[in-house]
Formats: C-alpha cells, sequence, structure tokens
C-alpha cells in the first residue's frame, strides 16, 4: 500500500493552496479530488474574473459560531501576502470597489499558478479520482480508499469544501467525514443566496425581474447597501446575498429606498409644484418607475397629491425608509456562492486547524465553520486556511 505524507481531500482553492506549503516543506503530498478538473470554483467565481481577496479583512466580516477563530491563520497569512503571491505569479489585479480585487484576466490564471506551483514543489494531482473513505490506522494515520486503490498517509487535510453547487461537485463529504471521526458540524444552510417570495409577493415582483435599485437592506442590527435586484423568484444583488447569511426562515427583511433623502418634503414639494400629480409620478422623481407604480399600492393613503395630508405623505416616506417584505426561502445549495456551518471550530485547533484529540487530521476552507462576506473574503479564508495546515503537516 502507497504510504504519503500527506494526503489533502479535494483540489479547490484551500487544498491547492495547502498541498503547495506542505509540497515546499519537503513533504510527500498526493490531492486527489473527484473532479475532472482542479479549482473549479476559482475558475467560475468573481463573474469568471475571482474576487480572490479584500483589502479590508476584519473578524466581524466572517460569520462563525465562534468569530474570533478565524482571526489567527487571518493574521498568519494576510491578504497582503496573497497580494504578494499574485504578484510574484505576475497575475495582473484591480480593485473594483469596497476594498475587492479581481483578476484582470480569466481566474483560470489563478488555478494555472496553483497547479503549476503544486507540480514544481513535487506535490502530485489525481483528479476525477473518488474517495470512497477513510479510516485512521492502529498505530497513527489514516487509510484512504479511492477510486485508484487505498493509500496511507500520516497527516490528512479535508479540503472537500461545502454543499453550494452540487452540480459542481460539492458533496458534503467532509462534514459526514467529521461526523465519522466524532467532531461536532454545526448546522449548515445556504448563504450568499438569492432570496425567493411567496406567490402572492411574485405576482408583483416578477413583472419588476431585472430592475436593479440602490439603497439598503436591513436585518435586525445588520445592514447592507451595494444594491439590490428583482428576479422572477424574488431579489437578489450584492446587498441581498450579504443579508441572507443573517436572514432565517420567518423573518422580515427591511428595505431603504430613500438614499437618505427627506422623501416627505420632497412629496410636499411635489404636491406645492402639482396637487394633480399622481403620487406615483412623484415618487418616480425618487425610484424607478416601475417600482414607483408598485409603492403607490403599497401605500394606503393612494391619490393625486393634492387629497394627500402632510402625515400621509410621512407614511409615504416611511414605506420607502422601511418596506418590509417577508422572504419565504432562499434559493438554496443550487446557486448558494458559500455553506455556512461546517465543521464547529471548537473542535480544531485555531493555528494550525488540526482536529483536537485526532492528531493528524486537519480540516481547511469551506467546510470549516467559517464563512466570509461577499468580496474576496471567502477564498481569503481558503488561502490562510489552507497556509497553516500547510505549515503543520
Ligand atoms: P472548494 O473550492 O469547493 O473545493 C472543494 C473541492 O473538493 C472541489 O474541487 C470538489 O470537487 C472536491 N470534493 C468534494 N467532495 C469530494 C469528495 N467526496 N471526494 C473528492 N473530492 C471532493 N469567494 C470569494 O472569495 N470570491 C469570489 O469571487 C467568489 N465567487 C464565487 C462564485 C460562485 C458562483 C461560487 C459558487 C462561490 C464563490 N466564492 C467566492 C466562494 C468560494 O468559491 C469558496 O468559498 C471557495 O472556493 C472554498 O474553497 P474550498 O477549497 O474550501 O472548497
Amino acid at each position: 500500500m502507497e504510504k504519503l505524507d500527506v494526503i489533502v481531500l479535494g483540489a479547490g482553492a484551500a487544498g491547492l493552496f495547502c498541498a503547495i506549503e506542505a509540497a515546499r516543506r519537503g513533504r510527500r503530498v498526493r490531492v486527489v479530488d473527484h473532479a475532472k478538473a482542479a479549482g473549479e470554483k476559482i475558475r467560475i467565481s468573481g463573474g469568471g474574473r475571482c474576487n480572490f481577496t479584500n483589502l479590508e479583512i476584519k473578524p466581524e466580516r466572517f460569520l462563525s459560531r465562534n468569530p474570533r477563530f478565524a482571526l489567527s491563520a487571518l493574521k498568519r497569512y494576510t491578504q497582503w501576502d496573497f497580494i504578494a503571491r499574485m504578484d510574484e505569479w505576475g497575475i495582473a489585479w484591480h480593485e473594483k470597489t469596497l476594498g475587492q480585487l479581481f483578476c484582470d484576466g480569466p481566474a483560470t490564471q489563478v488555478v494555472e499558478a496553483l497547479t503549476r506551483d503544486l507540480a514544481r514543489a513535487g506535490g502530485e494531482l489525481w483528479l476525477g479520482c473518488a474517495v470512497e473513505g477513510v479510516e485512521s490506522e492502529a498505530g497513527g494515520g489514516f487509510a484512504v480508499t479511492t477510486a485508484r486503490g487505498v493509500l496511507r498517509c500520516a497527516s490528512l487535510v479535508v479540503a472537500t469544501g461545502g454543499k453550494s453547487i452540487p452540480k459542481m461537485g460539492a458533496t458534503g463529504f467532509g462534514y459526514r467525514l467529521a461526523e465519522q471521526f466524532g467532531l461536532p458540524v454545526v448546522e449548515t444552510r445556504p448563504g450568499l443566496v438569492p432570496l425567493t417570495f411567496a406567490e402572492q409577493e411574485l405576482v408583483w415582483m416578477k413583472p419588476l425581474a431585472g430592475l436593479s435599485i440602490d439603497g439598503r437592506v436591513r436585518h435586525g442590527r445588520t445592514e447592507f447597501a451595494e444594491g439590490m435586484l428583482f428576479t422572477h423568484r424574488g431579489l437578489s444583488g450584492p446587498a441581498i446575498l450579504q443579508l441572507s447569511s443573517y436572514w432565517r426562515e420567518g423573518e422580515a427583511i427591511a428595505m431603504d429606498v430613500s438614499l437618505g433623502r427627506d422623501v416627505a418634503a420632497f412629496l410636499r414639494a411635489a404636491r406645492a409644484q402639482g396637487p394633480k400629480l399622481a403620487l406615483r409620478t412623484a415618487l418616480a422623481g425618487l425610484v424607478p418607475e416601475r417600482l414607483a407604480r408598485h409603492l403607490e399600492t403599497v401605500i394606503a393613503p393612494s391619490g393625486p397629491l393634492g387629497t394627500l395630508s402632510n402625515a400621509a405623505l410621512e407614511q409615504v416616506a416611511e414605506v420607502l425608509r422601511n418596506w418590509r417584505l417577508v422572504p419565504v426561502g432562499s434559493e438554496g445549495y443550487r446557486t448558494a456562492e458559500v455553506t455556512l456551518g461546517g465543521v464547529d471550530t471548537d473542535a480544531l485547533d485555531a493555528r494550525s486547524l488540526q482536529a483536537k484529540g485526532l492528531p493528524g487530521l486537519y480540516f481547511v476552507g469551506e467546510v470549516v465553520d467559517v464563512t466570509g462576506w461577499l468580496g474576496g473574503y471567502n477564498f481569503q479564508w481558503a488561502w490562510s486556511s489552507g497556509w497553516a495546515a500547510g505549515q503543520a503537516v
């Protein structure tokens, strides 16, 4: 039976990065993935341009039962370290917005650089190879049963990602493996995902599909202002995707489409100028016309502006500032960019990502209960956690 120092399960961002580091340290490393190609999520990420990190990496931009857990790895291998790696690779990049860094060219450059570095460091990559099972061995180490035979290793790194986009090879395998070894798994759910609405809401939402609006969206004390988009199933756009990671079924979200303007004063001025003006016509000066037409139907005191009292105009302003909607669900793992929850951080050592009490077993990347905001945070977690385990295996 072939014996390696390190087997990495999953050739995504975290697995490849970990394997490169381990191989550079002289370990005999093999990465095993059932997909036909490595780094498929990197390839499709950021609309094909890979938002590979963010300038503003902060612990509060990660969701976890223990948000401080990620700090150790994020501080040891930072966004600046990965930017330096991109420069070493000669991959051109730019800041788009909100500290989000994207490749100038195709994201495949990042995958090519990672697989090249792995090969140069002497690491091996087995693609199209299913992993059937893992057992710990009596004298230490692990036996991994793959479609190409049983492999033995001293260290096993689980980098099999989350459940998002099953069409691309996501399996939830890492969670099952954690449970097999008695490690707790925080309940998983789709994150960074469009929200869906009941039929009665879709009656007015569907005609707005494709309309993007500026504003803020709030859930409790969490608020995002990065643009929203009506879809045939409900709402999407960056602000909604961000909020979806915090939203739970049955809860309302509140949209503020006033953009900080004094809506009541705007409407009072419009009324003084044209008392016969329809409310929707006046509202179209504030929000897209298609939305103005719908908002008029939501707002009880409807009619020409001249018939509306100051109090009624205040009510209209309040609807624009605090428009409450109750999603019925989300589009689920089919379109979610990430999986929330995962291997409980309490069971892992923050510095090395090794499972406590299980020498040689490591979990890195999305399979761990650390999920970033939209904007490059998830890849930074993959690089940082992969790097940290790569130093320890
Ligand atoms: P993955 O990249 O998911 O890799 C896991 C690997 O394990 C896969 O190759 C899979 O085939 C393999 N695997 C799974 N099960 C098995 C098994 N049983 N046996 C063998 N192999 C297995 N994040 C950002 O920061 N910036 C972005 O721009 C961005 N864009 C995204 C766009 C989309 C459409 C999606 C879906 C996600 C995006 N993300 C982005 C999130 C980011 O892609 C993930 O957080 C990141 O890829 C996680 O890396 P990982 O290595 O942990 O897992």
